[in-house]
């Protein structure tokens, strides 16, 4: 991994899509502002060390103010970020640390290194108050959530603000940009406001070192007829600004909804809807609160009204599906859960495919997708690992079930069974065969064990009665032949 220029276009190319999706997906509403932001990235770039990567920049439909790269320069910012500069040569300040820390090739260090968190601490379930979904991703996209939000070194930053401003000077910036970013970005560091702690500052920690760095370099850097971009800046933000209202509104309407307040996240969100009709993030807010009051065909309406505004994001198939569910109607549901995958694989969709394959008697498909969801932490690998447990451990008892022998030199051979496996065992039919050292069988006995073997326990030692003293060459072996649950 990371080895080499190839393995980072690779990594680049396969993840992009999957962190904008876990992150809110490509804020879609306004393409002039999407346009105005690839535009100044890609003139930031082509002036960088290494101009040939497949750049790419998006705008993400994403609260938390935050910005990051991943390898071969496959960037994104957040439209929660973009409402907090002033200008473009700030705007240029992102996106040239950015670019930075992508041609440099620092996600690679950091991978060599190990600097790379591992995601999926918690496992929420929908609703998520924050349009989050990194914790809950499983599978290979798990690593692009881990590169958009390890944290960078103390080195990393400085070498990427160094160059950043370097690239900026090329394009004609003001390098003030750079400095005034990084004095407000200590300042709100300070102020410990949550958001930029959970979001640029996690991954892009601040310090009056990055300061002191930038105004030493912009002073002995200086710009001829240096470009500042206040009215541009504020002419490319003008619709989402005018929008500002409708996304503080929902995200007051998130916070209503984890405080189970749903009629208060209803009327915040109808409120937001009539600012912004188009956006999709709304709709599925609003049916997220019907739904949660138990009005299972309004729900449904509103979720799928957000898939026909924006039909490109896994959450809102995610959310639909779940509306088709409570409803009964398996079979829509399954195509959602299934088409969200595709779109990102996450542990609630898998866990929620093997329950309706499980109640469709789809044993196989069931297995499957609960093999899948139990790749994850928390909650939802808990429940699905205890799900496959209950239909595997009776098909395969040896994969959860070990039987270990003790030869006591004088005694009886002693049987003793580990239960790997989160459920508790009530009963056991067992076949210990003595075999000799040709391989061939030469006695049987079935007995059982009628106690129980809790949960990640071991039994107390049995006496299997086929053999008191093993001859050379000779061995025993026990299966499970079935086993009863507690
Ligand atoms: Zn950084």
């Amino acid at each position: 991994m990371f080895s080499s220029f190839s393995e980072d276009v690779k990594i680049g190319q396969q993840q992009y899509q999957p962190a904008q999706q876990s992150q809110g997906g490509a804020y879609n509403l306004d393409p002039k502002l999407s346009e105005y932001v690839s535009t100044v990235g890609m003139r930031l770039a082509a002036l960088s060390d290494v101009p040939k990567l497949p750049y790419e920049f998006v705008v993400l439909n994403n609260s938390v103010p935050n910005a990051w790269a991943l390898p071969s320069g496959k960037i994104a910012i957040n439209r929660g970020l973009l409402l907090k500069l002033e200008s473009e040569a700030q705007l240029a300040a992102v996106l040239s640390h950015e670019i930075v820390h992508a041609a440099a090739r620092h996600g690679a260090q950091r991978q060599r290194d190990n600097l790379l968190v591992q995601v999926g601490m918690a496992g929420l379930g929908l609703g998520l108050a924050n349009n989050d979904y990194r914790d809950l991703i499983i599978g290979g996209a798990n690593l692009g959530a881990r590169l958009t939000t390890a944290k960078y070194g103390r080195d990393h930053e400085l070498e990427s603000d160094h160059y950043g401003m370097k690239y900026m000077a090329k394009a004609g910036y003001n390098l003030q940009g750079a400095v005034e970013l990084q004095k407000v970005f200590v300042s709100l560091s300070k102020q410990q406001k949550s958001s930029w702690l959970d979001g640029l500052f996690a991954s892009h920690p601040p310090s009056q070192e990055r300061v002191e760095a930038n105004i030493k370099y912009a002073a002995s850097n200086p710009v001829k007829d240096a470009f500042s971009g206040k009215e541009a800046y504020q002419q490319a933000i003008a619709y989402l600004k005018s929008k500002q209202e409708a996304y503080d509104l929902a995200d007051q309407a998130n916070a209503a909804l984890a405080q189970k307040d749903y009629d208060l996240a209803l009327s915040l969100i109808s409120k937001a809807s009539n600012i912004e009709p188009k956006e999709a993030l709304f709709s599925a807010i609003k049916g997220d609160a019907l739904a949660a009051k138990g009005n299972k065909d309004s729900a449904l309406a509103a979720h799928m009204r957000a898939t026909e505004l924006n039909p490109n994001q896994f959450s809102y198939y995610l959310k639909r599906a779940q509306s088709y569910a409570a409803l009964g109607q398996s079979s829509y549901a399954i195509d959602d859960y299934r088409y969200s995958m595709r779109l990102l694989p996450t542990s609630i969709a898998a866990l929620q495919l093997g329950e309706l394959y499980s109640e469709s008697q789809n044993q196989e498909q069931a297995l499957k997708y609960y093999a899948q969801a139990a790749q994850a932490q928390g909650d939802i690998g808990q429940q699905a690992k205890l799900k496959l447990a209950l239909i595997e451990i009776k098909q395969t008892p040896e994969k959860y079930l070990k039987a270990k022998h003790v030869q006591d030199p004088k005694g009886p051979l002693l049987v003793t069974i580990e239960n790997h496996s989160p459920l508790n065992i009530g009963a056991l039919q067992l076949r210990t065969q003595l075999i000799d050292a040709n391989g061939k069988v030469i006695k049987i006995e079935e007995w059982s064990i009628n106690e129980t073997i809790p949960a990640q326990k071991r039994s107390p030692y049995y006496p299997a009665k086929v053999v008191y003293h093993l001859k050379t060459g000779e061995k025993v072996k026990t299966s499970i032949s079935s086993v009863t649950l507690e």
